[in-house]
């Protein structure tokens, strides 16, 4: 209260400010000239947003400003006379009045109460004042009403713990919670279970139909997810497609389960959005506390290796962490390190496969399959290899990689003059989704000088119907260039022939797994004979993969098979020990 007016007359205030709004007060002054300064003061002290307030020395309210009134909903004539306590939440009064009495000052946050006894948060100083004689007669006090800001923290607060496109909590908030329920696990001797929820398909979504439609299935998603748990259970968006449900009380992990399988079921009925029926399907990984992890951290960590678990292997959607995941997904962070530099390091090589005309044992064509050789572990198999890349991306700089030294590769020959056939690389899933993938062929053809026909490239069925739509864009414009189109693993994935008559295909290579046993078991037989019947309709040429003996060649020939691949004739082999080969078989130009 610096600049109250000392000569303010108590009682004449009290009087004149009986009538709240009036802005002259009726003071006495002793002069004419202090009387108007005065005036003046108290004017500007209505004119502040801050509650002013003067009580006596036994704190009874002697004089309020006009925003005092706004604040406290009390009128002047009301709260005059009246003790200051009332102003004041009874919790916050004692320890006020004690700093006033022994440092003359109070400064600091307090519950103020209104005229109607409810709490408002408030910023409050009251100071004693000391007259002429150096006497405490009086205190001034100012408020001032936080209950504004208070509210937009608030605000502030929901709005960056919600994440925006579901109004589900974020990971900021999920954490709260999950320390929450830790801290009550301890108390009650019970598990709380992590549950990250993947869902698969989004992407797929997306890039079909549009990040909007994306949007929608997801917040549609996260509807199914909220009415799969219980009401006290908390589900998150943690990020793009990954939710993670807190599922607290259960007495046994395995008590949870009960409540996954539920949630992995309630997404096999399709999502309708914008007139399209679109299928998630939910993996799921778990870690529990205390079992798990005895912190948030190491709980979500744990969840997430499992998640990615049960995503990479969906036979089983719901996959408990177990330490041996975690020994796995460290080896494959270094499997994903190692093959980083594989490349620059020289430990990379593409080795060749014969495809040959099963009635004349010609070879028509090869196989690029890759070969990785670490240093220290050794050969690696591209089972192991691939699958991390692709799952990593580095697929698409291998991917490359490959389709470079392949084209290179047919141009030495070319170049020695030695007879060329047509070379199939593998193309992954990842390398079909790329917006440039035409170009990029394009331009390592051209790079080489190389006719298109002589690449062949392999897809399988699943990676083309992941991307179907776009696929089929992509493939008919490679096509067109004369690149030739195989289908790889026929048999394990979709099988629908009808479908794939969209891809302008012109090879079909049936899976190992039916050739196998084709010459001991008549249902491989049966659907061997049955898919080539197929193809040839569709005017396909057939490929076996996987021919090891002369028994298998034998029935192939026999079904009228066109070209068999396999041990029998070849295992892969280096380029030059292929080149070799092909001399040996007579193979000219
Ligand atoms: P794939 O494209 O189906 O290749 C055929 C696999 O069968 C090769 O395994 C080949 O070595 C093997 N194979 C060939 N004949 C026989 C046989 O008579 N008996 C048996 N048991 N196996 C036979 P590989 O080289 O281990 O490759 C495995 C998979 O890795 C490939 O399956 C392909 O999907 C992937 N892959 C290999 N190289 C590349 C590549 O450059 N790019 C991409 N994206 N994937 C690749
Ligand atoms: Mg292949
Ligand atoms: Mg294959």
């Amino acid at each position: 209260m610096d600049g109250y007016p000392a000569s303010f007359d108590e009682e004449a205030c009290g009087m004149a400010s009986a009538s709240p709004g009036t802005s002259a007060p009726a003071a006495r002054y002793v002069d004419g000239k202090s009387r108007q300064v005065t005036a003046d003061t108290e004017q500007l002290l209505d004119f502040t947003r801050d509650g002013l307030a003067v009580f006596d020395c036994r704190r009874t309210i002697q004089w309020v400003n006009r925003s005092f009134c706004r604040i406290t909903g009390w009128r002047r004539d009301e709260v005059i006379g009246r003790d200051a306590g009332l102003l004041v939440d009874p919790g916050d009064a004692v320890a006020l009045w004690n700093t006033v009495n022994t440092a003359g000052q109070f400064s600091g946050e307090i519950l103020g109460r209104d005229r109607h006894g409810h709490s408002f948060p408030a910023a409050l100083t009251v100071r004693a004042l000391v007259d002429g004689s150096g006497t405490v007669g009086r205190y001034g006090a100012v408020l001032h009403d936080l209950s504004r800001r208070k509210q937009a923290d608030e605000t502030i607060r929901t709005l960056t713990c919600l994440d925006d496109l579901t109004r589900l909590p974020n990971r900021h908030l999920f954490g709260d919670r999950l320390t929450q329920a830790i801290g009550a696990a301890e108390r009650s001797r019970r598990l709380v279970v992590l549950a990250m929820v993947g869902l698969d398909g989004l992407k797929a979504v997306n890039e079909t139909f549009g990040h909007r439609t994306g949007d929608t299935l997801l917040r549609q998603a996260s509807e199914r997810l909220i009415a799969c748990l219980r009401g006290h259970d908390t589900v998150a968006r943690l990020r793009g497609d990954v939710f993670c449900c807190l599922l607290t009380d259960f007495a046994s992990a395995q008590d949870a389960r009960l409540v996954l399988t539920r949630l992995c079921e309630s997404f096999a009925a399709p999502f309708a959005v914008t007139g399209n029926e679109l299928y998630l399907s939910a993996s799921v990984g778990v870690s529990v506390y205390p079992l798990d992890g005895a912190n948030p951290d190491e709980l979500l960590r744990k969840a997430e290796t499992a998640v990615s678990r049960a995503r990479r292997q969906a036979d089983t959607p719901i996959r408990f962490y177990t330490p041996e995941m975690h020994a796995e997904a460290v080896a494959r962070l270094q499997m994903d390190g190692a093959l980083r530099k594989a490349a620059a390091r020289g430990e990379l090589e593409v080795h060749y496969q014969p495809k040959v005309v099963t009635a004349t044992g010609r070879i028509v064509g090869a196989e690029a399959l890759l070969r990785w050789t670490h240093p220290e572990m050794g050969a690696i198999s591209p089972a192991r290899f691939i699958p991390i890349a692709e799952e990593t991306g580095l697929i698409l700089q291998i991917g490359d990689w490959v389709l470079e030294s392949v084209c290179a590769q047919l141009n030495r020959w070319r170049a020695e003059g030695r007879p060329v056939v047509q070379v199939a690389v593998n193309l992954s899933a990842h390398q079909l989704r790329q917006p440039d993938l035409v170009e990029r062929i394009d331009a390592v053809i051209a790079a080489h000088g190389l006719p298109p026909e002589l690449l062949e490239l392999e897809l399988t069925e699943s990676a083309v119907m992941a991307n179907a739509e776009q696929a089929v864009t992509t493939l008919s414009a490679l096509h067109a260039r004369g690149v030739r189109l195989t289908v790889d693993d026929f048999g394990t994935g979709y099988s629908s022939l009808s479908y794939l008559k969209r891809f302008p295909l012109d090879t079909l290579k049936i899976d190992r797994s039916f050739i196998q046993d084709i010459d001991a078991n008549p249902a491989s037989a049966d659907i061997v004979t049955a898919i080539i019947a197929m193809a040839h309709a569709l005017d396909l040429t057939v490929v076996a993969e996987g021919v090891e003996t002369k028994a298998q060649h034998d029935v192939l020939h026999r079904l009228e098979c066109d070209q068999i691949q396999g041990y029998y004739h070849s295992k892969p082999i280096p380029a030059a020990a292929f080149a070799a080969l092909m001399d040996a078989r007579g193979v000219r130009r």
